[in-house]
């Protein structure tokens, strides 16, 4: 491609906006009218990150696949690379004469923005123009949340965009001389991404819609009834959270087929806790699009000195489900093998690992990451502190894993099926198998300590250590001070409140 006069291209970088429709920089791309070449990048030094999992790479290897398929006909693919994203676009701009960039903005962990913070100084000095847009509800560079929510449901109730692509604009030349770029995905990677987990769900826009179909035509009625329950919300919660995080659905279209459901409807309350739902996903990632030292720092600094043993065999006993306490070992399997739990699972994980083994938060919160497959860093870290009590200004809630599955798992279905093991006992003791006497012990032919961990701690009374410190810790000046500007900057106006504790 080198010679005197190079040729013009503009090109689309996806990042987490893996579909063809209601996607806004593929439309400006299209309008532009000059040739253009998509691309994902899988940048080696992200792939070595803590937060990276081979099924998030699945998934999104999965997803750019389904777009290829979806666009055979026009015979666009998305191009892709395994190198740095300055390494790509100096390439780029040695081959071809790049006019425009299109993408999202992201709301990333540190890391992405220092890249996106060097590539924009790279296009300024190539006079390459790089449009970034907003994605879903999330506003870039805001200082408070004064009528965010009113700018919210502006977005959110437009008509999701319909995306059509000219096969007379489709560059395949240049397309099929991008192909052979230096910067090819090794094989070793493709195949270890093209293996199928079958536990795991599959990436994608057509996944995501039937996803999303299912939900909205039979799985909804139960939405709120179910949504603590660990068995029945896997059926009765939409799902569809990976398809969200990866951008195989934009908030949008979900929002919008949600709400042409609800008029024609007569209950009218699933579907709107779902709703409300989607709102705090954006809700969560523009607090971190404004504050993403939450990925490595309290945000309320006076947590900072929060003191914790950090018990190295309780974190692995943690991380792999065997802590002995049935409901948080059954989560973590089954996190291990689909990369899914409901919220209230999630939090009683987090809530375990610190208020109960007394572990800083930090220590178990890339553990997670790469177990959600529905991993966006907006949502989790900021979520993850909530739950730990680093916040200083939400209501602390210690989850009690006994309760809990007293409770929402009352027959024991859910922690039966993670923890086989525990199946041969009677139900009632399931939740807590170290009350068995040893006369129950003989007749059921089950031995705590062989068949199924011993519990490493006591729950009574054990969480006391780390929850008096956050009280005490609270009560500080800087705490509230600190407290003062995490809600005049990151809160919603009507929800300021510092309220006390809960058990859940
Ligand atoms: C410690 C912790 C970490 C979390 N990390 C993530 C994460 O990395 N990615 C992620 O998508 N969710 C995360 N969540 C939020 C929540 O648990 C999941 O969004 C939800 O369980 C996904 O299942 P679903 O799609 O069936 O949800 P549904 O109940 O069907 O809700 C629909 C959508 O709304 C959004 N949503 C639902 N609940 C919440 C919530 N509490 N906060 C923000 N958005 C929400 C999600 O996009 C979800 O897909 C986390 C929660 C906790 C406590």
């Amino acid at each position: 491609m080198q010679g005197t006069s190079k040729q013009q291209l503009n090109l689309v970088w996806l990042k987490r906006d893996l579909r063809t429709q209601d996607h806004l920089p593929l439309a400006e791309a299209e309008l532009n009218g000059l040739p253009y070449v998509v691309l994902y990048i899988f940048e080696p030094s992200m792939l070595a990150y803590p937060d990276c999992a081979d099924r998030h790479l699945r998934f999104q290897f999965q997803s750019l696949q389904a777009m290829q398929q979806k666009w055979s006909e026009i015979q666009r693919i998305p191009v892709l690379f395994h190198a740095e994203a300055i390494e790509v676009f100096n390439w780029f701009n040695k081959e071809f004469q790049i006019q425009q960039v299109f993408s999202y903005q992201e709301s990333g962990i540190d890391k992405t923005f220092q890249r996106d913070l060097e590539v924009a100084s790279f296009f300024k000095s190539q006079n390459i123009q790089w449009k970034q847009y907003q994605r879903n509800g999330v506003l870039r560079a805001i200082q408070n949340r004064k009528n965010w929510d009113t700018k919210w449901h502006a977005y959110m109730s437009e008509k999701p965009l319909l995306n059509t692509y000219s096969a007379a604009l489709n560059p395949s030349f240049f397309e099929a001389f991008v192909m052979q770029h230096p910067f090819q995905v090794p094989s070793t990677l493709l195949i270890q991404w093209s293996q199928k987990e079958a536990q795991l769900q599959p990436g994608g826009e057509l996944h995501a819609w039937q996803y999303l179909q299912s939900f909205l035509n039979e799985r909804f009625y139960n939405y709120q009834f179910h949504i603590s329950k660990p068995a029945q919300s896997r059926k009765s919660c939409s799902r569809l959270s990976p398809f969200i995080a990866w951008g195989n659905l934009s908030l949008r279209q979900v929002y919008y087929a949600s709400k042409q459901k609800q008029v024609i409807i007569k209950n009218k309350r699933p579907l709107q806790a779902f709703l409300t739902r989607l709102k705090w996903h954006d809700h969560f990632v523009q607090k971190f699009e404004q504050a993403c030292s939450y990925e490595t720092k309290a945000i309320n600094k006076a947590f900072d000195d929060l003191k914790a043993s950090n018990n190295v065999h309780y974190l692995e006993a943690w991380k792999t489900g065997n802590t002995g306490i049935p409901l948080v070992d059954a989560n973590m399997r089954a996190l291990i093998q689909t990369g899914w739990v409901n919220f209230r699972m999630r939090a009683l994980l987090v809530s375990f690992l610190t208020h109960h083994l007394d572990i800083d938060w930090k220590l178990g919160v890339y553990h997670l990451a790469h177990l959600f497959l529905d991993y966006e860093p907006g949502i989790h870290y900021t979520q993850f502190q909530m739950q730990a009590g680093t916040t200083g200004v939400n209501t602390l809630r210690v989850y009690n894993p006994v309760k809990n599955a007293l409770e929402h798992d009352p027959d024991a279905e859910f922690i039966k099926k993670w923890i086989p093991e525990l199946s041969k006992l009677p139900t009632q003791l399931i939740a807590q198998p170290w009350l068995l006497n040893p006369l129950e012990a003989a007749m059921y032919q089950f031995k705590i300590g062989e068949d199924y961990p011993a519990p490493i701690i006591e729950l009574q009374g054990k969480h006391k250590t780390m929850v008096d410190q956050i009280y005490a810790i609270k009560k500080t000046a800087l705490a509230q001070t600190e407290g003062k500007t995490i809600v005049s900057k990151l809160e919603r106006p009507q929800k300021l409140k510092t309220k006390t504790a809960k058990k859940s």
